[in-house]
């Protein structure tokens, strides 16, 4: 990367907005226009939320968010050593959560792909998840 940043921060709803920004101010050094901002906020914004609600059931934690640029492109990486997904292809489908109870319409992973480029979802039952997205 001719550029990078990784932080860790805990799995509290608070920190949504702060990762937000984090990845704006990065962003912003690569003339982005406002569309691309906003569409890289909401893909972190979804990343980071399933972090803290699903990965650790909003128990204690870590997220990790990761901003590399390199050559025009933005790569991000969202990652938790949480509970890990079972099943990543059921989990990717449009309106499939675990959570109806909770008012989840499982749309996450859906504008996570509309917004990015590319999104590779890596994780083990267990042991965690990591969002790889560029854009
Ligand atoms: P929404 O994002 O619309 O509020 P949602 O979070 O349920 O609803 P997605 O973000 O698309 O929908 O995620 C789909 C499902 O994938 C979740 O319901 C959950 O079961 C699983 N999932 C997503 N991210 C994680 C994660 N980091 N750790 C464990 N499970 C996850
Ligand atoms: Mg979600």
């Amino acid at each position: 990367y001719e550029n990078a940043f990784r932080v860790f921060f805990a799995a509290k709803s608070q920190n949504e907005g702060l990762a937000r920004i984090m990845t704006a101010a990065f962003l912003s050094q690569y003339d982005p226009t406002l569309s691309e901002i906003t569409d890289v906020k909401t893909a972190v914004s979804e990343a980071v939320t399933n972090a803290i609600i699903h990965g650790y059931e909003n128990k204690t934690g870590e997220v990790e968010l990761f901003c590399g640029y390199s050559q025009g492109k933005i790569y991000i990486e969202v990652a938790d050593q949480g509970m890990g997904i079972a099943d990543i292809n059921q989990a990717r489908e449009p309106l499939f959560t675990s959570k109806p109870e909770l008012e989840r319409s499982g749309m996450g992973f859906t504008i996570m792909e509309t917004f990015m480029e590319g999104i590779r979802v890596e994780s083990k039952q267990g042991e965690g998840t990591r969002i790889f997205m560029e854009k």
